[in-house]
């Protein structure tokens, strides 16, 4: 074995344990840390037994084990812990060594982070690690960003790491400067809301207004993953839908219906909102969670409230079809609207993306991984400079040949009063965007009349104000 790592790791919890398994299945030697030293010694005797690990019980140990320029990797709580951390490191250190971040941080953390470490003279990468602990054992999404010369030292490792395409490109790349990685992988956990939202809204009207039973729905969602519906999520849900336990009993039947959520969503609603983007899919998939989270008032409100009884006249085969084109039509809208995201983001911040680039690193290893990334690395390849995913000619043929059942769906969801905000809203939004007059001018004479906000005209240039008394008082 090999007397310095390659690299180091500071957190021996699922993420930090099943990373370094990988790491060192790929040939490097990796030196690992954890606060509570007990676990150190517990994986250096267990899963790390006979393997190409330096255990370190101390700071001072675990640098000096670490071949030039260190490489010292964080995987631990998001939050104090990462600043915790790197200030117990960083007296060890010499000018050039990297410190990495490869947990869930936010952004603006990342941000300020890479400016501070490297006004130290170091050098710093945040990066997204997306797949959960199986991504994390057999091959994950990456999104580094940070400081961009450190990058070349820690290429090979991460991409040996990184799950593959079947054309064997690895699902990580350099992202951008400082926070981009970070921003990049909450758009991820956003997208990964709001997927999951669509498909749940999906169920619904497959359980309740069609009356499937789960191995119906179960092998509904089988054959959707077989065509353009092809993802992770789905094939997630087609497994959950098609389980029994011990007992043959349905498992999802008995799981109280309110979401958890860690805030990855919600940060990504309040950057859109920052930036002034329209994420309406995204925004409604963290308010479904927090509508979920009101049980008790839920069923206080169903006891008193009523509202159309559900039931379902129409062509059940058809109207199957039609939720299949509704996710569909639904997912490109998430997407567009992601994209977008992250396009202000990189005029905002300055980061330099690479859309297509990001398309690859999401097709494989991660929650949303799926056939349909590949149509978008597509659509970036074939124009940089798209600024809209429904201005692609691919996904605005999709979009609008999904648009029939998609609308039947909606109109037939809301007649029978239930609940699918993503999916509506994301019509809405498509409505929107492809609708040349809007009736912001009723809003912004609203704002001028009762305060003087002003407004442009149609038959003026643009950039002209004009102000009227509406009321004729002086
Ligand atoms: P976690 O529960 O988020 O964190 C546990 C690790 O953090 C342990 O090493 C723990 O040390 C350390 N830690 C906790 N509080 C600390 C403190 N105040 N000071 C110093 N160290 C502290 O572990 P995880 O689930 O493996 O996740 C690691 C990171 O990856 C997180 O940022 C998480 O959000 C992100 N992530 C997780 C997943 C997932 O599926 N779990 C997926 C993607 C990303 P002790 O052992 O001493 O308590």
């Amino acid at each position: 074995m090999k007397k310095l790592a390659d690299i180091g790791l500071i957190g021996l919890a699922v993420m930090g344990e099943n990373l370094v398994l990988n790491m060192e299945s790929k040939g490097y030697t990796v030196a690992v840390f954890n606060r509570t030293v007990e676990k150190v010694d517990k994986f250096m005797d267990g899963r790390g037994a006979g393997k190409k690990f330096i255990g370190a019980r101390s700071i001072e140990e675990f640098v000096a084990s670490l071949e030039r320029p260190r490489k010292v990797m964080l995987l631990v709580k998001a939050g104090k812990p990462v600043d915790d951390f790197i200030e117990m490191v960083m007296p060890h250190l010499e000018p050039g060594d990297i410190i990495i971040d490869g947990g869930n941080s936010h952004f603006p953390d990342t941000i300020r982070r890479t400016e501070y470490v490297e006004s130290k003279g170091f050098l710093y990468i945040g990066t997204g690690v997306s797949g959960g602990e199986e991504g994390a054992l057999l091959g994950p999404s990456m999104m580094p960003g940070g400081s961009p010369d450190a990058w070349p030292h820690v290429k090979e490792i991460f991409q040996a790491v990184a799950a593959k395409v079947e054309d064997g490109s690895p699902c990580c790349d350099w992202v951008g400067e400082n926070g981009a990685g970070h921003f990049v992988k909450m758009v991820h956990n956003g997208i990964e809301y709001g997927d999951m939202q669509i498909i749940t809204e999906a169920y619904q009207l497959m359980k309740d207004l069609l009356g499937m039973s789960n191995a119906e729905m179960h092998e509904a969602f089988k054959k959707w993953n077989e065509e353009e519906l092809d993802s992770y999520l789905i094939e997630i849900t087609r497994d959950i839908l098609g389980y029994k336990d011990e007992n043959g009993e349905e498992t999802v039947n008995y799981i109280l219906d309110t979401a958890g959520q860690k805030g990855t969503g919600k940060w990504t609603g309040i950057s859109a909102l920052d930036l002034g983007i329209p994420l309406t899919l995204i925004g409604e998939s963290v308010f479904a969670r927090c509508l979920s989270a009101q049980k008790d008032l839920r069923v206080q409100a169903s006891k008193v409230i009523n509202g159309p009884k559900s039931k379902f006249e129409g062509d059940r085969e058809q109207f199957l079809n039609d939720i299949k084109m509704a996710l569909y039509g639904a997912k490109i809208i998430s997407y567009a609207q992601g994209y977008n995201l992250m396009m202000e983001a990189a005029k905002e911040y300055n980061w330099n993306l690479n859309y297509g680039g990001i398309a690859l690193m999401w097709r494989g290893g991660c929650i949303i991984r799926s056939a349909f990334l590949a149509d978008i690395k597509k659509a970036f390849d074939k124009n940089p400079e798209l600024p809209n995913l429904l201005l692609d000619p691919f996904f605005k043929e999709k979009v609008e040949a999904a648009q029939e059942g998609w609308r039947r769906v909606s109109a037939t969801a809301l007649s029978n009063g239930i609940p699918v905000p993503a999916i509506t809203s994301a019509l809405c939004y498509f409505d929107g965007f492809r609708t040349e007059r809007l009736p912001a001018n009723l809003l912004q004479a609203q704002r001028d009349y009762f305060g003087a906000h002003t407004y442009e005209r149609t038959d003026k240039p643009r950039g002209e104000f004009f102000h009227t008394n509406w009321t004729g008082r002086g």
